[in-house]
């Protein structure tokens, strides 16, 4: 399973020079199984430079699932250029328990006087599947969902091949159920054991005095989760807007100490949006 980040922005792409290292792009990943299957994850603005290299490598077919339609999730949709290619598939997976009808929510940003096309205008085939199925499969790749703990809800996810397995939760407030989220606990389970373990950790503990209800989680309490999950890796996501570069390489020493300090032996670094593992 091959993973890649472009774009791990949290709430607004950002730019300048502040934040070269860790980008200003915000939510998208790719997947690809073992056989080159595509799973695009949340169409964020990294969106974008995704669809440029999938355009240039002439890949025509993709499996789409997100995390819940929040803006900063789904603003780069429109501008992930194989949708005005005739040849391209799009099987887009949704939740409605979760966050409403995604395709219907997509529908509707892209419509006047919002944008100047409509989903219709799209060239590409888009395939919607209406229902969340627990235990999907995409080629090789087994995908489990859980609730996230935020406003409006939203999904996390864990993909599983051979044995190997990501685990991939944004936008998730551990110090705060939200309506329809799931406990500290219930989330170290589903993460139990991750190869790889992204967590949101946008918040300093001091910026969340201010932000608690928010639906994001301070990077400690993201920290205190990969512990009790007993993940290998934890990668810090969904950057705070104004962290500059300097500012997240602080907080991945610190995590790191707070790690050491625990006697665990997990790798903690922050993504950035041209991270790369192949599990
Ligand atoms: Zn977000
Ligand atoms: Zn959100």
């Amino acid at each position: 399973m091959l993973i890649r980040c472009y774009g791990a922005r949290g709430s607004i792409p950002v730019s300048g020079k502040q934040f070269l290292k860790y980008g200003g792009d915000t939510t998208c990943l790719e997947i690809r199984t073992k056989n080159d299957e595509i799973i695009v994850v949340d169409a964020g603005s990294g969106i974008r430079r995704l669809g440029n290299r999938l355009k240039d490598e002439g890949h025509f077919e993709f499996h789409f699932l997100m995390t819940h339609s929040h803006w900063d999730h789904i603003l780069g949709f429109p501008f992930f250029k194989p949708l005005y290619d005739k040849r391209t598939m799009i099987h887009l997976m949704g939740c409605p328990l979760n966050q409403g009808d995604i395709y219907k929510l997509i529908d509707k940003s892209m419509s006047a006087p919002f944008f100047p096309l409509t989903l219709q205008d799209l060239k590409a085939h888009i395939e919607y599947t209406p229902e969340c199925r627990p235990g999907a499969v995409i080629d090789s790749i087994e995908i489990f969902s859980i609730n996230l703990s935020h406003p409006n809800l939203g999904s996390g996810y864990k993909f599983v091949e051979d044995g190997k397995s990501f685990v991939f939760l944004t936008d998730n407030e551990l110090a705060y159920t939200h309506r329809g989220g799931c406990s500290f606990e219930e989330y170290a389970e589903f993460s139990r054991g991750a190869d790889l373990f992204i967590h949101d950790g946008e918040y300093t503990p001091e910026q969340y005095r201010f932000t608690k209800s928010w639906g994001h989680s301070t990077y400690l309490d993201a920290s205190s989760l990969a512990i009790a999950a007993e993940v290998k890796r934890f990668g810090l996501f969904h950057h705070n807007q104004d962290r500059t570069d300097e500012e997240q390489d602080d907080i991945v020493r610190d995590c790191r100490e707070f790690l050491e300090t625990r006697n665990v032996d997990i790798e903690c670094f922050a993504l950035t949006q041209d991270f790369e593992l192949d599990l």
